[in-house]
Protein backbone atom coordinates (compact mmCIF):
# COMPACT_ATOMS: atom_id res chain seq x y z
CA UNK A 1 0.00 0.00 0.00
CA UNK A 2 1.41 3.11 -1.10
CA UNK A 3 -0.50 5.87 0.10
CA UNK A 4 -2.77 6.15 3.66
CA UNK A 5 -6.30 7.30 4.09
CA UNK A 6 -6.00 11.15 4.65
CA UNK A 7 -3.48 12.04 2.23
CA UNK A 8 -5.09 13.27 -0.24
CA UNK A 9 -8.69 14.08 1.56
CA UNK A 10 -11.33 11.96 1.04
CA UNK A 11 -14.10 14.28 0.78
CA UNK A 12 -13.26 16.67 -2.18
CA UNK A 13 -11.61 13.70 -3.54
CA UNK A 14 -14.67 11.39 -3.63
CA UNK A 15 -17.08 14.82 -4.90
CA UNK A 16 -14.63 15.27 -7.49
CA UNK A 17 -15.26 11.39 -8.47
CA UNK A 18 -18.45 11.93 -8.55
CA UNK A 19 -18.50 15.41 -11.06
CA UNK A 20 -16.20 13.00 -13.27
CA UNK A 21 -17.56 9.64 -13.63
CA UNK A 22 -21.89 10.16 -12.97
CA UNK A 23 -22.83 9.62 -16.91
CA UNK A 24 -24.26 12.46 -18.80
CA UNK A 25 -25.67 10.87 -21.79
CA UNK A 26 -27.55 7.37 -21.56
CA UNK A 27 -24.69 4.52 -22.57
CA UNK A 28 -24.20 0.99 -21.88
CA UNK A 29 -26.79 -1.44 -21.00
CA UNK A 30 -29.40 -3.15 -18.02
CA UNK A 31 -29.61 -6.89 -17.92
CA UNK A 32 -33.18 -8.15 -19.75
CA UNK A 33 -34.04 -10.62 -17.45
CA UNK A 34 -34.40 -8.56 -14.20
CA UNK A 35 -36.90 -5.79 -15.75
CA UNK A 36 -37.12 -4.04 -12.54
CA UNK A 37 -33.56 -2.56 -13.10
CA UNK A 38 -34.42 -1.35 -16.23
CA UNK A 39 -36.32 1.82 -14.22
CA UNK A 40 -33.61 2.94 -12.92
CA UNK A 41 -32.42 6.21 -14.27
CA UNK A 42 -29.24 5.71 -16.22
CA UNK A 43 -27.21 8.78 -14.39
CA UNK A 44 -27.44 7.63 -10.63
CA UNK A 45 -23.65 7.37 -9.44
CA UNK A 46 -23.23 7.06 -5.82
CA UNK A 47 -19.63 6.48 -3.85
CA UNK A 48 -19.13 5.34 0.15
CA UNK A 49 -15.84 3.91 1.45
CA UNK A 50 -15.41 2.97 4.99
CA UNK A 51 -12.30 3.01 6.66
CA UNK A 52 -11.12 -0.01 9.11
CA UNK A 53 -11.14 3.15 11.84
CA UNK A 54 -14.84 3.37 11.65
CA UNK A 55 -15.22 6.63 9.27
CA UNK A 56 -17.50 6.58 6.24
CA UNK A 57 -17.17 8.83 3.50
CA UNK A 58 -19.67 9.33 0.84
CA UNK A 59 -20.45 11.88 -2.28
CA UNK A 60 -23.43 11.41 -4.79
CA UNK A 61 -26.42 8.68 -4.72
CA UNK A 62 -24.42 7.14 -1.59
CA UNK A 63 -28.23 7.01 -0.08
CA UNK A 64 -30.16 5.34 -2.69
CA UNK A 65 -31.02 1.75 -2.37
CA UNK A 66 -30.10 0.10 -5.32
CA UNK A 67 -30.01 -4.13 -6.00
CA UNK A 68 -27.44 -5.69 -4.84
CA UNK A 69 -27.80 -8.50 -7.31
CA UNK A 70 -24.24 -10.75 -7.57
CA UNK A 71 -22.74 -8.50 -4.56
CA UNK A 72 -25.50 -10.85 -2.10
CA UNK A 73 -22.53 -13.48 -3.57
CA UNK A 74 -19.46 -12.62 -1.19
CA UNK A 75 -21.71 -12.31 1.89
CA UNK A 76 -23.28 -15.64 1.01
CA UNK A 77 -20.04 -17.52 0.52
CA UNK A 78 -19.02 -15.62 3.79
CA UNK A 79 -21.72 -16.71 5.93
CA UNK A 80 -21.02 -20.73 4.55
CA UNK A 81 -17.36 -20.68 5.46
CA UNK A 82 -18.61 -19.02 8.99
CA UNK A 83 -21.22 -21.65 8.99
CA UNK A 84 -19.83 -24.56 7.35
CA UNK A 85 -16.34 -24.06 7.69
CA UNK A 86 -14.05 -24.60 4.33
CA UNK A 87 -13.76 -27.89 3.95
CA UNK A 88 -17.44 -28.71 3.37
CA UNK A 89 -17.63 -25.38 1.16
CA UNK A 90 -14.84 -26.11 -1.12
CA UNK A 91 -15.55 -29.69 -1.63
CA UNK A 92 -18.82 -28.51 -3.49
CA UNK A 93 -16.98 -25.74 -5.80
CA UNK A 94 -13.54 -24.67 -7.02
CA UNK A 95 -12.11 -21.37 -6.62
CA UNK A 96 -10.83 -20.96 -10.43
CA UNK A 97 -11.65 -17.87 -12.48
CA UNK A 98 -14.24 -19.21 -14.98
CA UNK A 99 -13.78 -16.92 -18.39
CA UNK A 100 -17.52 -17.62 -19.07
CA UNK A 101 -20.16 -15.54 -18.68
CA UNK A 102 -22.05 -15.88 -14.96
CA UNK A 103 -24.50 -17.91 -16.21
CA UNK A 104 -23.09 -20.23 -18.28
CA UNK A 105 -24.32 -23.21 -18.45
CA UNK A 106 -21.34 -25.20 -20.43
CA UNK A 107 -18.55 -25.27 -18.44
CA UNK A 108 -20.67 -26.51 -15.57
CA UNK A 109 -21.70 -29.88 -17.63
CA UNK A 110 -18.28 -30.45 -18.78
CA UNK A 111 -16.73 -30.18 -15.50
CA UNK A 112 -19.29 -32.61 -13.48
CA UNK A 113 -21.38 -30.20 -11.55
CA UNK A 114 -18.53 -28.60 -9.75
CA UNK A 115 -18.60 -24.70 -10.45
CA UNK A 116 -15.84 -23.08 -11.10
CA UNK A 117 -16.21 -20.79 -8.33
CA UNK A 118 -18.67 -19.55 -5.56
CA UNK A 119 -19.06 -15.91 -7.81
CA UNK A 120 -20.87 -17.19 -10.86
CA UNK A 121 -24.32 -18.08 -10.92
CA UNK A 122 -23.75 -22.20 -10.26
CA UNK A 123 -21.48 -21.62 -7.38
CA UNK A 124 -24.13 -19.44 -5.81
CA UNK A 125 -26.37 -22.05 -5.99
CA UNK A 126 -24.41 -24.17 -3.98
CA UNK A 127 -23.38 -22.06 -1.32
CA UNK A 128 -26.99 -20.89 -1.09
CA UNK A 129 -27.95 -24.74 -0.91
CA UNK A 130 -25.29 -24.89 1.70
CA UNK A 131 -26.92 -22.29 3.87
CA UNK A 132 -30.42 -23.82 3.78
CA UNK A 133 -29.02 -26.84 5.48
CA UNK A 134 -29.51 -24.57 8.76
CA UNK A 135 -32.88 -22.87 7.89
CA UNK A 136 -35.24 -22.56 4.77
CA UNK A 137 -35.24 -19.30 4.84
CA UNK A 138 -31.32 -18.46 3.44
CA UNK A 139 -32.44 -15.26 2.01
CA UNK A 140 -33.53 -13.46 5.01
CA UNK A 141 -30.88 -15.18 7.12
CA UNK A 142 -28.53 -13.49 4.27
CA UNK A 143 -30.37 -10.04 5.24
CA UNK A 144 -30.25 -10.13 9.11
CA UNK A 145 -26.31 -10.47 8.43
CA UNK A 146 -25.97 -7.46 6.12
CA UNK A 147 -28.32 -5.23 8.58
CA UNK A 148 -26.16 -6.31 11.44
CA UNK A 149 -23.23 -5.99 9.57
CA UNK A 150 -24.17 -2.45 7.61
CA UNK A 151 -25.35 -1.42 11.66
CA UNK A 152 -29.14 -0.48 10.98
CA UNK A 153 -32.60 -1.38 9.38
CA UNK A 154 -31.86 -0.56 6.12
CA UNK A 155 -31.51 -3.08 3.84
CA UNK A 156 -34.37 -5.04 2.68
CA UNK A 157 -35.86 -7.58 -0.01
CA UNK A 158 -37.31 -6.46 -2.71
CA UNK A 159 -39.97 -9.30 -3.23
CA UNK A 160 -41.92 -7.69 -6.25
CA UNK A 161 -38.78 -7.49 -8.03
CA UNK A 162 -37.35 -11.19 -6.66
CA UNK A 163 -40.59 -12.48 -8.40
CA UNK A 164 -40.61 -10.99 -11.71
CA UNK A 165 -36.64 -12.04 -11.83
CA UNK A 166 -37.98 -15.46 -10.52
CA UNK A 167 -40.52 -15.80 -13.56
CA UNK A 168 -37.51 -15.24 -15.99
CA UNK A 169 -35.23 -17.60 -14.27
CA UNK A 170 -35.21 -20.58 -17.16
CA UNK A 171 -31.59 -20.51 -17.00
CA UNK A 172 -31.08 -20.39 -13.35
CA UNK A 173 -33.60 -23.35 -13.21
CA UNK A 174 -31.19 -25.38 -16.04
CA UNK A 175 -28.05 -24.52 -13.57
CA UNK A 176 -29.78 -25.66 -10.93
CA UNK A 177 -31.32 -28.75 -12.45
CA UNK A 178 -27.60 -30.00 -13.59
CA UNK A 179 -25.99 -29.47 -10.26
CA UNK A 180 -29.05 -31.40 -8.86
CA UNK A 181 -28.42 -33.98 -11.64
CA UNK A 182 -24.38 -34.08 -10.82
CA UNK A 183 -25.59 -34.65 -7.15
CA UNK A 184 -24.19 -31.44 -5.96
CA UNK A 185 -27.44 -29.54 -5.06
CA UNK A 186 -29.28 -31.39 -1.33
CA UNK A 187 -32.27 -28.95 -1.80
CA UNK A 188 -35.37 -28.57 -4.81
CA UNK A 189 -33.86 -26.78 -7.25
CA UNK A 190 -36.72 -24.88 -7.35
CA UNK A 191 -36.26 -24.05 -4.07
CA UNK A 192 -32.22 -22.92 -4.15
CA UNK A 193 -33.06 -20.58 -7.00
CA UNK A 194 -36.12 -19.07 -5.48
CA UNK A 195 -34.04 -18.26 -2.55
CA UNK A 196 -31.03 -17.08 -4.66
CA UNK A 197 -33.12 -14.79 -6.14
CA UNK A 198 -34.23 -13.34 -3.02
CA UNK A 199 -30.63 -12.72 -2.13
CA UNK A 200 -29.85 -10.75 -5.43
CA UNK A 201 -32.82 -8.53 -4.96
CA UNK A 202 -31.44 -7.09 -1.60
CA UNK A 203 -31.99 -3.52 -1.81
CA UNK A 204 -29.03 -1.73 -0.01
CA UNK A 205 -27.35 1.94 -0.47
CA UNK A 206 -23.14 2.69 -1.01
CA UNK A 207 -23.01 3.65 2.45
CA UNK A 208 -24.17 0.07 4.01
CA UNK A 209 -22.97 -1.94 1.39
CA UNK A 210 -19.49 -0.27 2.03
CA UNK A 211 -19.91 -0.59 6.34
CA UNK A 212 -21.20 -4.30 5.40
CA UNK A 213 -18.50 -5.46 3.69
CA UNK A 214 -15.62 -3.87 6.12
CA UNK A 215 -15.07 -7.00 7.64
CA UNK A 216 -12.86 -8.06 4.88
CA UNK A 217 -10.91 -5.10 5.21
CA UNK A 218 -10.16 -5.46 8.81
CA UNK A 219 -8.91 -9.24 9.11
CA UNK A 220 -12.39 -10.88 9.36
CA UNK A 221 -13.60 -8.49 12.21
CA UNK A 222 -16.85 -7.73 11.82
CA UNK A 223 -19.34 -4.72 12.87
CA UNK A 224 -20.03 -6.95 16.43
CA UNK A 225 -17.00 -9.19 16.66
CA UNK A 226 -15.65 -11.94 14.71
CA UNK A 227 -17.14 -13.21 11.16
CA UNK A 228 -14.48 -14.79 9.88
CA UNK A 229 -10.83 -16.24 10.79
CA UNK A 230 -7.80 -13.27 9.38
CA UNK A 231 -7.31 -16.26 6.83
CA UNK A 232 -10.63 -17.05 5.91
CA UNK A 233 -11.34 -13.29 4.98
CA UNK A 234 -7.89 -12.77 3.01
CA UNK A 235 -8.85 -16.32 0.99
CA UNK A 236 -12.44 -14.67 0.16
CA UNK A 237 -10.68 -11.46 -1.19
CA UNK A 238 -8.27 -13.50 -3.60
CA UNK A 239 -11.36 -15.06 -4.94
CA UNK A 240 -12.91 -11.55 -5.70
CA UNK A 241 -9.44 -10.85 -7.39
CA UNK A 242 -9.69 -13.48 -9.52
CA UNK A 243 -13.22 -14.05 -9.95
CA UNK A 244 -15.61 -11.09 -9.22
CA UNK A 245 -15.47 -9.36 -12.08
CA UNK A 246 -17.14 -11.71 -14.34
CA UNK A 247 -15.53 -12.88 -17.36
CA UNK A 248 -13.34 -9.46 -17.01
CA UNK A 249 -11.56 -9.93 -13.83
CA UNK A 250 -8.31 -9.46 -15.63
CA UNK A 251 -9.20 -6.75 -16.96
CA UNK A 252 -10.23 -4.95 -13.48
CA UNK A 253 -7.28 -6.34 -11.60
CA UNK A 254 -5.12 -4.57 -14.26
CA UNK A 255 -7.16 -1.56 -14.24
CA UNK A 256 -7.97 -1.37 -10.72
CA UNK A 257 -5.45 -3.38 -8.64
CA UNK A 258 -8.02 -4.24 -5.58
CA UNK A 259 -9.91 -7.46 -5.20
CA UNK A 260 -13.75 -6.72 -6.51
CA UNK A 261 -17.09 -8.14 -6.60
CA UNK A 262 -20.13 -6.80 -9.00
CA UNK A 263 -23.43 -7.48 -9.30
CA UNK A 264 -25.38 -6.65 -12.70
CA UNK A 265 -27.53 -4.19 -10.29
CA UNK A 266 -24.64 -1.64 -11.25
CA UNK A 267 -22.45 -1.84 -7.82
CA UNK A 268 -19.25 -2.98 -7.05
CA UNK A 269 -17.73 -3.01 -3.70
CA UNK A 270 -13.96 -3.47 -3.51
CA UNK A 271 -11.66 -4.19 -0.94
CA UNK A 272 -8.54 -2.22 0.42
CA UNK A 273 -7.20 -4.48 2.87
CA UNK A 274 -6.15 -3.18 6.38
CA UNK A 275 -8.32 0.35 5.22
CA UNK A 276 -11.46 0.23 3.58
CA UNK A 277 -14.36 -1.35 1.94
CA UNK A 278 -15.63 0.61 -1.11
CA UNK A 279 -18.81 0.88 -3.00
CA UNK A 280 -19.19 2.27 -5.92
CA UNK A 281 -23.08 2.12 -7.90
CA UNK A 282 -24.16 3.49 -11.36
CA UNK A 283 -26.57 1.20 -13.34
CA UNK A 284 -25.48 0.90 -16.88
CA UNK A 285 -23.13 -2.30 -17.64
CA UNK A 286 -20.58 -2.95 -19.79
CA UNK A 287 -20.67 -6.00 -22.20
CA UNK A 288 -19.11 -8.44 -19.37
CA UNK A 289 -21.85 -7.19 -16.97
CA UNK A 290 -19.96 -4.62 -14.78
CA UNK A 291 -20.71 -1.22 -14.57
CA UNK A 292 -19.23 1.13 -16.77
CA UNK A 293 -19.10 4.23 -14.69
CA UNK A 294 -18.07 2.56 -11.75
CA UNK A 295 -15.62 0.92 -12.87
CA UNK A 296 -14.05 3.78 -14.31
CA UNK A 297 -14.29 5.67 -11.30
CA UNK A 298 -12.72 2.36 -9.36
CA UNK A 299 -9.91 2.85 -11.75
CA UNK A 300 -9.52 6.60 -11.26
CA UNK A 301 -9.76 6.68 -7.73
CA UNK A 302 -6.79 3.76 -6.99
CA UNK A 303 -4.85 6.01 -9.16
CA UNK A 304 -5.63 9.07 -7.22
CA UNK A 305 -4.50 7.55 -4.43
CA UNK A 306 -2.48 4.92 -4.99
CA UNK A 307 -4.47 2.27 -3.01
CA UNK A 308 -3.68 -1.34 -4.76
CA UNK A 309 -2.49 -5.11 -3.66
CA UNK A 310 -0.15 -4.12 -6.06
N1 LIG B 1 -29.79 -12.33 -10.16
C1 LIG B 1 -28.84 -12.26 -11.23
C2 LIG B 1 -28.82 -13.54 -12.00
O1 LIG B 1 -28.81 -14.59 -11.44
C3 LIG B 1 -27.50 -11.93 -10.67
C4 LIG B 1 -26.48 -11.77 -11.72
C5 LIG B 1 -25.31 -10.92 -11.32
O2 LIG B 1 -25.45 -9.88 -10.67
O3 LIG B 1 -24.22 -11.33 -11.70
O4 LIG B 1 -28.83 -13.59 -13.20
Amino acid sequence: MTTTLDAPPLDPLLDDIVRTHRPQRESGTVPTHIPSLAAVPFNRFGIAVATVSGEVFTSGDAYVPFSIQSISKVFTLAMALQREGPVSVWSRVLREPSGTAFNSLVQLEVEHGIPRNPFINAGALVVTDHLMKETQDAASALLRFLTEEAGGPGPFIDEAAALTELSNSSRNLALAHFLKDFGNLRQSAESVVENYVRQCSIMMTCEEVAKAALFLARGGIGASGTVLSRSEAKRIGSIMLTCGMYDAAGEFAYRVGLPGKSGVGGGIVVIVPGHCAICVWSPRLDAKGNSLAGSAALADLSDRTGWSVF
